[in-house]
């Protein structure tokens, strides 16, 4: 089918490399076994964020496609994968990464298509970020010990250890907002542990896994290690979740799709690990940095117009320094340039789809209607553009009472609220349901470590918003989640330990 005539368009203002568009505009399949299947019959459609208009069709998948990448994973871990050594592991991770590294250009402008995010980010953080974490991970594949542990109450003579073997076959699932860096958190340390993985992206954005099964099986990852399976969340994610042939589930999304599935995969009694959902609150003191203070909070709000996890939504300001931080905050906002996420200036770009866009504006209006103070941004219903992006919007004003203070957006919306003591923030900070991330803001090194210790997040950052290092372990608490990304600490979310016990002669 020939590319719309607008896509087409928007690709050539922007100087789409011809390999890319060749790439994007084929029908998208699955990759299973090493290879990648040829779509045959029913097709989704995979729609380009800022034209609003078809890009191309995406397989719609069934649960016998993710059985059949189940048994090819099952079959690469019993066979080649299992059987090699850590260190050819380590090698071909490593190989992967130069690889991708090779190839930045190429799935920076996949990430920017699919998902509209902003081209330069997904050149200074989406791709460096997945490389990263392969590089950091790699290492790890050769260092994988148990212990000798000393019995401390068997009679005679014992011998007694334990080793760490892969959990097995693990189906990672992964939203839109950073589809490929998402991947890589969970792919990194699965591989290095030396589980095989079957990938279910988002329907919405599929197109840079497809390009890292790709990549790995050219590099000489054996088939079946790395599949891809693609189509509707609620059939192909589910049917994973399901499957008993599948060991363990690292699951990104939301909070109520993600008690679903791991609902589902207790049945067949699964490792689980849910990364979820936030409301991450940020605490700016009178002692703070302000001109620090408030380009670090605009990052940590409009970073891919705000379709981030950890994005620090709430932001709680003392009295001292409200007024003139909201003044900051609003020039900063304004001065944020709108546009398609292929042009390199634009730093907020459309969200992912119409259905989004509403479901944002909807929270808008009800900022509006509850009461918060609009400080700059959208007035409300009936401001619509047709290419999806929505203005920087803040509210000031705000109350635990109101949803735009309580409920998740993801999308580029602040809310804001003055306190007057300490521990009036603390309190306010910790309400809510969520625990993924919060920020601390203030120029007083015992006030930032007392604050932080007081947070109820899996993440805290001081005088910073949303750092993320493979070295560092990245997860939630409460309705955000439990288990990690990243980190030594993910390792043992891939990784069983088996208790050998050696009697030695007669006890
Ligand atoms: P969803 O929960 O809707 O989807 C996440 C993934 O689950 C997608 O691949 C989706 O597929 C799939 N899925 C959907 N329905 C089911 C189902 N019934 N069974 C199994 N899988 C299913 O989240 P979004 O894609 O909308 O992503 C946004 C959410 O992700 C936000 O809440 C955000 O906070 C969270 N997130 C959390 C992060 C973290 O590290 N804590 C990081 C990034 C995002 P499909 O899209 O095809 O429906």
């Amino acid at each position: 089918m020939p590319m719309d005539q607008a896509i087409d368009s928007y690709f050539k203002t922007f100087s789409v490399p011809p390999e890319v568009v060749a790439f994007v505009s084929r029908p998208i399949g699955h990759f299973i076994d090493g290879r990648e299947t040829a779509v045959a019959g029913a097709e989704l459609d995979l729609v380009e964020p800022f034209t609003r208009r078809r890009l191309t069709g995406l397989v719609n998948g069934t649960a016998a496609d993710a059985d059949r990448a189940v048994r090819a994973a099952r079959g690469a871990l019993e066979g080649p994968w299992g059987r090699m050594p850590a260190l050819e592991r380590q090698r071909l991770i490593l190989r992967l990464a130069d690889t991708l590294e090779a190839d930045a250009e190429f799935l920076a402008h996949l990430e920017a298509i699919d998902v509209g995010k902003s081209i330069s980010d997904a050149r200074a953080i989406d791709v460096p970020g997945a490389v990263a974490n392969f590089r950091y991970f790699a290492g790890w594949s050769s260092k994988l010990d148990g212990r000798t542990a000393g019995a401390v109450a068997l009679p005679g003579e014992t011998l007694t250890y334990t080793v760490k073997e892969p959990v097995g076959v693990v189906a990672a699932i992964v939203p839109w907002n950073f589809p490929l860096q998402t991947l890589a958190w969970k792919l990194a340390a699965a591989l290095a542990c030396g589980c095989t993985v079957v990938c279910k992206p988002s329907e919405l954005t599929p197109l840079s896994a497809m390009r890292l099964a790709q990549l790995a099986s050219e590099v000489g990852f054996p088939d079946g290690v790395i599949n891809v399976v693609n189509g509707l969340g609620h059939v192909i994610g589910q049917a994973l979740a399901a499957h008993p042939g599948v060991d363990k589930l690292s699951f990104t999304g939301s909070t109520p799709v993600g008690k679903a599935v791991g609902k589902t995969a207790l049945d067949t009694m699964k490792r689980l690990t849910l990364e979820l959902g936030g409301k991450s609150p940020v605490i700016v003191t009178d002692r703070a940095d302000l001109g620090r203070a408030a380009e670090a909070i605009l990052a940590g709000i409009f970073l891919n117009s705000g379709q981030v996890c950890d994005a620090g939504s709430r932001v709680y300001v003392q009295d001292g320094v409200h007024d003139a931080l909201v003044e900051r905050l609003r020039a900063g906002a304004e001065a944020l340039t709108l546009g398609p996420g292929l042009d390199p200036a634009a730093r907020i770009t459309p969200l992912i789809s119409g259905a989004h866009r509403d479901r944002v504006l909807d929270h808008i209006a009800s900022a509006h209607s509850e009461g918060a103070k609009l400080v700059t941004g959208e007035p409300g219903t009936g401001t619509r553009r047709d290419d999806g992006i929505l203005r920087p919007t803040i509210f000031d004003e705000c109350a635990e009472t109101m949803r735009v203070f309580r409920e998740e957006i993801f999308g580029p919306v602040l809310g804001i609220s003055a306190f007057t003591t300490l521990d009036e923030a603390v309190a306010r900070a910790n309400s809510g349901d969520f625990g993924l991330a919060a920020a601390v803001y203030s120029g007083d090194v015992d006030e930032t470590i007392r604050l932080s210790r007081r947070l109820r997040a899996g993440n805290v950052y001081i005088n910073a918003h949303g750092l993320i290092d493979p070295a560092m372990p990245f997860g939630g608490l409460g309705a955000s989640g439990f288990g990690k990304d990243m980190g030594p600490e993910q390792l043992d979310g891939f990784l069983s330990t088996k208790s050998i016990y050696v009697q030695v002669g007669t006890a």
